[in-house]
């Protein structure tokens, strides 16, 4: 025994453990192991195959059913190998001649399960696959198991072949309630998982637990699984946005290298590839979590509030331009290899994606659960230069919105201008990009300068190898214009509210306020408010009507009032 145990450990050495905690446990476990008693008092279970002679003691071990058939005196006998059938069966004793009885003992299970890496082929005849997988390359099981299978399975397959029966251990924590207490009937908090999976969804709920470390207990927060829903929500909805343009323009895919790029195309492809990477990386060190934490960053982040929100102009145009079409083939190229990426974590949303997308414009496989792992084609340059470019100015447009937001001007009220100063980069790669800081940041004029401007109306904004030179007040126009579309947002409002059909016009929109530039934005721009609104007049008033509703447009107060 003492030589089995070094050799044990030995091969619980040359195994990959994650955590890497697990191996010292295992390690110890194994050391400190006592004799395992393998044989149960019960009724269920496998029988132990031994046979003793009622007379003279002698031990037989069967081998097979096959043995056990031609050794029996009664093999007419044997209906069923189990109890109460086996007991039935006696031998001759080969020493003295008398009869021999089943020992009364059924198998531990831990023994049945124990041999799983050699019974789990034998039971469908597969034992010729053996020598292709064992040793397996990977297990996983609760952290209690390094006692139980994880065990069993090592000492079994050491004694049967000489070598670990498994390459690498992924330990996993075990799964309780929202507030870390074990679930159980009894307290009443129990999650079952097919009724809570019919309210959530079975992916938003495999998303959850894998985002958590594996290795860790997980608090199962339903709050925090209805968050991957909407993570899922919002690749759903960026698909949806890309088939109704490609639909209308009945747009079919020609390949990512049949179009010019912009610099926004190059940077979504550029990330797509870093996430496949990057993905098959966590997944390969059991780093689940990692995975999950990349792709939400690259859906929701990435793809859906940078990538989409800048493109969306180039989609309104209604002529076929290049930059509309190098949009859809960069959309159709990430979407549907983002599908791919994701399949293994969210099987089924991206099954009912892949098929409603991209086998619906272009060609693919019978599922998408038969796709290779996606890597970046040959022929895809992508300028890594221009790519640093594009991140830096969408950092730099994010300070701009948290500069704004501190400054209370809404990120739809445009700024006037914006002079980006490369510090190390080239201006012409980075005039590429510059429009990227216009639409994401919203400013009416961005302009590329070797050097800063001379007059002092702006607020400088840093980020690694640039300096951007920002007007953040809104000149008055903007401000009246933008004041003016609050006051149109707000009546549309109400006019849902009263439920009038959209081509219904109302008599008046009665509109007070005491705020002066309120009043002057209203003035200014009355034909453009009634338009919008569908009122025949507005009517700019001192005293405020009975009845109105009153708004607040940041600290300003208006009453609006809709006359039918
Ligand atoms: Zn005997």
């Amino acid at each position: 025994p003492e030589e089995l145990k070094r050799k044990m450990v030995e091969e619980v050495e040359s195994m990959k453990w994650s955590p890497s905690w697990a191996l010292n446990r295992m390690k110890n476990w194994v050391e400190n192991a006592k004799d395992w008693c393998i044989s149960r008092e019960r009724y269920w279970g496998t029988p132990l195959p031994v046979w003793k002679c009622r007379k003279c003691g002698y031990v037989e071990v069967i081998g097979s059913i096959e043995e056990l058939r031609s050794k029996a005196i009664n093999p007419e006998e044997l209906k069923d190998v189990h109890r109460p059938w086996i007991d039935r069966i006696r031998l001759r004793c080969p020493k003295c001649g008398d009869e021999m009885a089943r020992e009364p003992f059924v198998v531990d299970v831990w023994m049945d399960s124990g041999v799983a890496h050699t019974a789990a082929l034998r039971q469908y005849g597969w034992e010729h696959l053996l020598e292709k997988l064992y040793p397996y390359t990977w297990i996983t099981e609760a952290a209690d198991q390094t006692r139980g299978w994880f065990y069993t399975l090592l000492i079994t397959g050491v004694l049967l072949y000489g070598v670990r029966p498994y390459q690498a251990v992924l330990l996993q924590g075990h799964v309780l309630d929202k507030y870390g207490r074990k679930m159980s009937k009894s307290r009443g908090n129990v999650i079952w998982a097919h009724d809570f999976m019919s309210r959530y969804g079975a992916d938003p709920m495999r998303l959850f637990l894998l985002s958590r470390a594996p290795w860790d207990s997980i608090n199962f927060d339903p709050d925090e699984v209805a968050r991957y829903r909407g993570v899922i929500n919002t690749l759903w909805n960026v698909v949806r946005f890309a088939i109704s343009y490609m639909e209308l323009d009945k747009w079919k895919p020609h390949g990512i290298e049949s179009v010019n790029l912009d610099a926004e195309d190059v940077w979504i492809l550029a990330k797509l590839y870093k996430l496949a990477d990057n993905v098959a990386k966590a997944v390969e060190t059991d780093s689940m979590h990692q995975a999950i934490k990349l792709l939400e960053e690259f859906i929701v982040e990435m793809l859906s509030h940078r990538y989409v929100t800048v493109v969306r102009p180039r989609v309104w145009v209604e002529e076929e331009t290049e930059s509309k079409r190098a949009v859809y083939e960069t959309l159709f190229h990430v979407i549907t290899n983002l599908l791919k990426i994701l399949a293994p974590f969210a099987p089924f949303v991206t099954e009912y994606l892949y098929h409603t997308f991209t086998l619906n414009f272009g060609k693919g496989l019978k599922t998408v659960h038969l796709e290779a792992w996606p890597r970046k084609p040959a022929n895809l340059v992508l300028d890594e230069t221009l790519v640093k470019v594009v991140e830096r100015l969408f950092e730099a447009a994010e300070k701009i919105l948290s500069l704004r937001m501190e400054a209370g001007i809404k990120r739809r009220w445009p700024l006037k201008e914006a002079v980006i100063v490369p510090l190390d980069f080239d201006v012409n790669v980075v005039k590429k990009a510059a429009h990227i800081l216009a639409r994401y940041a919203n400013i009416k004029s961005v302009k590329v300068e070797e050097k800063p401007p001379t007059s002092n109306n702006y607020v400088v904004v840093e980020v690694e190898g640039f300096k951007i030179y920002v007007t953040l007040r809104l000149d008055e126009e903007t401000l009246l214009e933008g004041l003016a579309r609050e006051v149109i947002r707000r009546a549309q409002v109400m006019r849902k509210e009263a439920d009038l059909p959209l081509d219904a016009y109302v008599a008046k929109l009665i509109v007070c306020t005491s705020d002066a530039m309120l009043r002057k934005a209203v003035e200014k721009h009355k034909q453009f408010i009634a338009g919008e609104v569908r009122a025949k007049e507005v009517e700019l008033v001192d005293v405020c009507p009975e009845n109105g509703k009153e708004w607040k447009i940041e600290a300003r107060k208006v009453v609006l009032k809709l006359e039918l």
